[in-house]
């Protein structure tokens, strides 16, 4: 498997709803971006310079000036071309390791791929959201799941590095609907995935149909949603783990923006940490299921790579406490260096 914690970063740049053809249900970038106006050639260098003084070569060579926020291949052409352009002094041999871009399933193809590969582009990421073409249409997307099939097959045979987001409680979705929409994408095989548990912000169409009562969310707000979330979207991870496929952000970005704007949905600062306790609880409790040992009062001890003891241990000790209450079992957890990264020895 990919080692989980990889050096890569991004320089992110923000072109907020930029070629977007539609307004999709639960999109509003400026919150999310907090930034209203596009950036001109000028700014995206002063970015760039600003960030390559403050590396060294060995972190460049694992940096990406990353186009987000917007539908980068929709961008009209000649505004798109000076984005391009103006990062292009900064990428190569002691400097950066190419241009990463987010866009939509429908705006790619053969023409605009050698045009990115011209600029250096290395990365390419869809939103793919949903493989439900009725939760797709409903959402307001305006493509469809096999615009993802034929995308992604496009940029994996012209050499890109390939990332695929979903967007997990969408309107109208259900949990089948989600466990179709992960095997689906596990079988493309994305480099890169990304999983946003939907958050409902205000001025958006989910905004609006959450206030006036209109929205039913898949997982009821008022039996501790969350938590179901949480173990769902832990399910998805290990899933897409045990594929090898890179799991590079799991819930939207800790803002106080979000937090401000958010009428509902589900959210919490920490939520990929919160998964990944999740993660070990559910393989410790299967161990011990397996073993017919739960609620046997004992004491274990639980073995775990040095990186995750707080992982397993969980926040504010949540699943220590879990095997306590919940099935009669004392843990103690203790690093390992010998184990991988979300492997347990008991
Ligand atoms: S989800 Fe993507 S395509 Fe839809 S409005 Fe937001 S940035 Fe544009």
């Amino acid at each position: 498997m990919r080692p989980e914690n990889s050096r890569h970063s991004n320089i992110s740049i923000f072109v907020p709803h930029a070629g977007c053809p539609y307004h999709c249900a639960f999109c509003n970038q400026h919150v999310i971006t907090q930034q209203n106006a596009l950036p001109h050639a000028e700014q995206v260098r002063e970015i760039c310079q600003q960030a390559f003084q403050s590396m060294d070569e060995n972190a460049r060579k694992h940096t990406e000036i990353a186009f987000f926020g917007g539908s980068f291949t929709a961008i009209p052409r000649d505004y798109m071309i000076e984005l391009l352009e103006s990062a292009q002094e900064f990428i190569g041999n002691q400097k950066f390791s190419g241009i990463r871009i987010s866009t939509r399933p429908d705006c790619i193809d053969p023409e605009i791929l050698k045009l990115l590969k011209f600029y250096h582009v290395t990365s390419i990421e869809l939103g793919a959201q949903s493989m439900s073409d009725q939760v797709l249409s409903v959402n307001h997307r305006g493509h469809t799941a096999q615009d993802v099939f034929t995308a992604s097959g496009l940029i994996r045979s012209s050499g890109f590095e390939l990332g695929l987001q979903i967007m997990l409680g969408l309107y109208q979705s259900t949990w089948d609907d989600e466990t179709k929409t992960v095997r689906q994408i596990i079988s493309i095989h994305p480099d890169t995935v990304r999983i946003y548990p939907v958050v409902i912000l205000k001025h958006t169409m989910l905004g609006d149909l959450y206030q006036s009562g209109k929205l039913e969310l898949f997982c009821d707000p008022e039996k501790n949603s969350l938590d179901d979330v949480i173990s769902m979207t832990a399910n998805y991870m290990t899933e897409f783990r045990k594929h090898d496929i890179k799991l590079i952000k799991i819930g939207l970005h800790a803002s106080e923006f979000v937090e401000k704007d958010m009428l509902g949905g589900y959210y919490h600062p920490a939520f990929r940490e919160l998964c990944e306790s999740r993660i070990y609880r559910v393989q410790i409790e299967n161990f011990l299921k397996f073993q017919g040992i739960l609620k046997s009062g004992q004491e274990f001890v639980i073995r775990v790579n040095p990186k995750c003891v707080s992982k397993a241990v969980g926040q504010k000790r949540e699943n220590i406490h879990y095997f306590q209450k919940m099935q009669g079992i004392k843990l103690k957890i203790i690093p390992d260096p010998t184990i991988d990264i979300f492997e347990i020895k008991i």
